[in-house]
């Protein structure tokens, strides 16, 4: 058989996936080169893992409750082991179904790194494929910075990998990653030191989210340090870590240290010179609306291309790529304004489009009307812990278009996704007001602001 493709996609995470199989939905050929295992990150050391996480220290914080809803419960000791080894199986399972999948849809599954030898010719070992289209979609990893002693730490991948939950762990960084494993450490019992260079988590979230989190954090327990620009890590006797900061002061006596402070694309093994391909100062490979590279039949997504870097913004952006390309659909692209994200914390944070800041600096401060709630959840309602939830919905114009909803607190990770499609058909406060509540839920709130 020729090694010749419709279509050649470098990359079986989300987005790559995602493109070949709907690719060859439409009676294509196609070949999908993976390196590591089927799903890529969010399935390997993403997503998926960290949500069987964030679960589990879910559960502790309800056990913790358990007593206020008339349980009796015994000090539960929780074994590590056994929820990264059950972990384990449930990701497996769904390596095989990737690769189920790959079969049932007749794409061909090439395992090796793949690297272009022309602009429409890749190299896997000593297979030469051509193909009309080449994907690149081959994702990030984690960045590490240059300091001394750096390799003392881990990353996120790292953090899959341990056998054992140690008692206290410094994470550096004050993105997604960082609050989230921060919380979810927290929950299972480990003392957690977050390190934030400046006074902030989640840059670019509305404020009252990232302000909200550093308060439930520091309430939880979680030791969160300001100003703190790490310069050096040290061994110290007995394996524990000490943290050198720019100021001159150390923090000593960590167990384990997590960098948290973005990822980087994966492009270095991809020979683009050899097809003249740039990339972007921040390492990103360029493209246009439509996915599409400099180079005429070379395309690339996910988070290669930089943010959003999120799985349903990679496969939504590859099987519209596919529809172009192969389906008949020659407007088909994504349209990346108001995706919504959830941060899964706890408690967890809900958001979809603008932020109040970003929304005075598009629309001038007169056009912005911004409702608020701070409540009490009624499942905290019996509880010795009280703990409040708060909300925002940015609205502009005199028709209060809502161009932002955000919420930090119970619920959040489920009730966004409702909201998102509101907000994405453009509905106004009038729009809000007149759907009728459900009661009683948090996601009323949303509906019932004055
Ligand atoms: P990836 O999924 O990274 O896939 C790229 C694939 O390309 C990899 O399998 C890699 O092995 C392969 N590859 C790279 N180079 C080559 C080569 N030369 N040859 C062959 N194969 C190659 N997003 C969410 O939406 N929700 C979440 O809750 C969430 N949680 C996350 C938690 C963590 C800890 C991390 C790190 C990320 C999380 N993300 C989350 C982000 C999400 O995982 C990514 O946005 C998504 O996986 C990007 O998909 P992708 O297809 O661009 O790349
Ligand atoms: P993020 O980009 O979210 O955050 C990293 C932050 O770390 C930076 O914004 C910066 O914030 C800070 N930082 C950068 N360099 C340093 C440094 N040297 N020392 C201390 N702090 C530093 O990156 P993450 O690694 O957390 O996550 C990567 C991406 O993965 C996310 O952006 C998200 O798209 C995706 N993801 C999504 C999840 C979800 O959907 N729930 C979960 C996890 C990841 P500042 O400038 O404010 O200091």
């Amino acid at each position: 058989m020729s090694d010749h493709y419709d279509l050649i996609v470098i990359g079986g995470g989300s987005g790559g996936m995602a493109t070949a199989r709907r690719a060859a939905s439409y009676g294509k050929r196609v070949a999908l080169i993976e390196r590591g295992r089927l799903g890529g990150t969010c399935v390997n050391v993403g997503c998926v893992p960290k949500k069987v996480m964030w679960h589990a220290a879910a559960y502790a914080e309800a056990s913790a409750h358990a007593h206020n809803y008339g349980f009796t419960h015994p000090s539960a000791e929780h074994d590590w082991a056994r929820l990264v080894a059950n972990r384990r199986t449930y990701i497996e399972r769904l390596n095989g179904i990737y690769d189920r999948n790959l079969d049932k849809d007749d794409v061909e599954l090439v395992v090796g790194e793949a690297s272009f030898a022309g602009e429409r010719e890749v190299t896997v070992g000593d297979r030469r494929l051509t193909g009309e289209h080449v994907l690149i979609a081959t994702g990030g990893k984690a960045s590490w910075p240059e300091i001394p002693g750096a390799a003392l730490g881990t990353d996120s991948d790292g953090f899959f990998e341990w056998e054992s939950r140690p008692d206290s762990v410094a994470i550096v960084g004050s993105g997604y990653i960082a609050c989230e494993l921060a919380c979810m450490l927290n929950g299972l019992g480990t003392r957690v030191s977050l390190l934030l260079r400046k006074e902030h988590v989640l840059k670019g979230f509305d404020a009252m989210l990232g302000d909200t989190l550093i308060e439930r954090m520091r309430e939880a327990g979680i030791d969160v340090q300001m100003n703190r620009q790490s310069v050096a890590l040290h061994e110290q006797e007995g394996g524990h870590i000490a943290v050198e900061f720019e100021d001159g002061d150390t923090v000593k006596g960590f167990d384990r240290l997590i960098w948290a402070i973005g990822r980087v694309p994966n492009t270095d093994t991809l020979a683009l010179e050899q097809i003249g391909l740039e990339l972007a100062g921040d390492g990103t490979v360029p493209v246009d609306e439509w996915q599409d590279t400099a180079l005429p039949g070379v395309h690339a997504l996910g988070d290669v291309t930089g943010g959003p870097e999120l799985t349903p913004v990679a496969i939504a952006a590859g099987r519209r790529l596919s529809d172009r390309l192969f389906g008949g659909m020659p407007e088909r692209k994504l349209d990346y304004s108001n995706i919504p994200t959830v941060v899964f914390t706890h408690p967890p944070i809900g958001t979809v489009g603008l932020s109040e800041a970003d929304a005075r600096a598009q629309f001038g401060d007169d056009s912005v009307k911004i409702y608020t709630s701070h409540y009490v959840a009624l499942y905290h309602g019996v509880l010795d812990d009280k703990t409040p939830s708060d909300m925002k919905l940015v609205c502009v114009g005199d028709e209060e278009k809502v161009v932002g909803a955000h919420v930090i607190g119970d619920g959040a990770d489920e009730m966004t996704q409702g909201f998102a499609v509101a907000v994405k058909m453009g509905a106004t406060k009038k729009d809000f007001d007149d759907t009728v509540a459900i009661h009683p839920t948090s996601a009323e709130e949303f509906v019932t602001m004055t």
